[in-house]
């Protein structure tokens, strides 16, 4: 055997586009903002998005997705700010001459046309020569599956073939960025997911940069290179799933992104990369590892996700974060089941414990009395 490296190098790939300093993105937006009336749809977004990313813009309904997707395909015109795409200034320039594509959530296909036609229909418009849109129909449709289909007319294909269609017709003009608007939400769960790894290897194989909206995070999570989450029009963070998962910057985000448990209160003491914070919610004050400079006294919340959290009968270790409670409510999901424990202070917290064997009983049940602990490792702190 050769001899072991002392240290095990980090498995770590080149650097990501976007941590690369002086990247050129291919898309730049710079404080965009647009309102309607006394709505502000899109409030001041600047966001970097590089060659060859999933990128996906997540919010609820009504946070100005659509409307900056609209911006970017050149549809809506913003009030402030600038678009830029692979460095080419885009005011001015109308939605056909743009470098992208936009997949509707509604498909929209002509429904008198073939599929083929749908397909071939943008290089028609554009002039292209005959044989070239054949070919390059043919391409299109192989590559969402659909090459027996091309006769067809959209009534006679399922849901899910329909949006192979539009996804084809989006990638036949070979856009630098094909912006995609909640492109599954048409469809059922189980052809949801699979047809998420499906796009996902459809952006590998052609390498455009893919810019998904959706309202859905777990769809962002599995698909996406990035996500900026949005909220009354603004981006809120930006990350890759990991970033925004393990580490939300806000109470909104630690919400929005799964689920969290929140305990406010204001900070103890903030030293050596530890911030301890008094909560009313838990007889002892709670740490979490947090590097920033924080005040004592200032208000702050810490995030706990569920998973993070150990059931247990006998009392953890000091030095780590301990809660003791009741079993107030247990939700079995086969896969894992949810404790809701009730502090003495009347706060519920949720704790998932995964069912690793398989067994006739859960080791706990309602009304038994349980430690919660964690460490400050597995907790971060959140800001308003
Ligand atoms: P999302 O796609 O995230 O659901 P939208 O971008 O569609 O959000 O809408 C953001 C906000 O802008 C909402 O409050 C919406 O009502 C408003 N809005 C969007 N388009 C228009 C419009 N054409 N006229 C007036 N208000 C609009
Ligand atoms: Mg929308």
């Amino acid at each position: 055997m050769g001899e072991e490296p002392a240290r095990a190098a980090p498995r770590r790939a080149a650097p990501e586009p976007w941590e690369e300093p002086g990247a050129q993105p291919i898309l730049r937006v710079t404080g965009v903002s647009r309102r309607y009336g006394p709505v502000t749809a899109v409030d001041d977004v600047s966001l970097d998005i590089h060659r060859g990313e999933v990128f996906s813009l997540l919010g609820g309904s009504g946070s100005g997705k659509t409307t900056l997707l609209r911006m970017l395909a050149g549809f809506e015109l913003p009030d402030a700010g600038r678009v830029e795409i692979d460095g080419a200034d885009m005011t001015g320039v109308p939605p056909y001459a743009r470098p992208v594509n936009m997949m509707f959530q509604s498909y929209a296909l002509f429904p008198h046309m073939s599929v083929e036609r749908n397909v071939g229909f943008g290089l028609v418009q554009e002039g292209c020569p005959r044989d070239e849109i054949a070919r390059r129909v043919r391409d299109a449709l192989d590559l969402v599956q659909l090459g027996e289909l091309g006769g067809r007319r959209p009534n006679q294909l399922s849901g899910g073939q329909r949006q192979r269609v539009a996804l084809a017709r989006a990638l036949v003009k070979r856009p630098k960025i094909l912006l995609l608007d909640e492109p599954l939400a048409a469809l059922d769960r189980k052809l949801r997911e699979r047809t998420q790894f499906e796009l996902v290897s459809i952006q590998e194989k052609v390498g455009i940069t893919f810019l998904i909206v959706t309202h859905d995070q777990e769809e962002a999570m599995t698909m996406s290179s990035r996500i900026a989450i949005m909220d009354q029009g603004r981006i809120v963070q930006v990350g890759t799933p990991l970033q925004v998962y393990e580490h939300p910057r806000s109470r909104f985000v630690a919400g929005f992104i799964g689920m969290a448990n929140l305990f406010d209160g204001p900070v103890q003491s903030a030293a050596g990369g530890i911030v301890t914070l008094l909560s009313a919610d838990c007889a002892a004050p709670l740490s979490a590892v947090d590097a920033r400079a924080w005040q004592a006294g200032q208000a702050a919340a810490i995030a706990v996700r569920p998973e993070k959290i150990t059931v247990g009968r006998s009392e953890p270790a000091a030095g780590i974060n301990r809660v003791f409670g009741t079993i107030r409510d247990i939700a079995y999901l086969g896969d894992a089941s949810v404790y809701h424990v009730e502090t003495a202070q009347g706060r519920r917290i949720s704790a998932t414990r995964p069912n690793l064997r398989l067994a006739d009983e859960l080791p706990f049940t309602w009304g038994d009395a349980v430690w919660l602990s964690w460490t400050p490792e597995n907790a971060v702190v959140v800001g308003e």
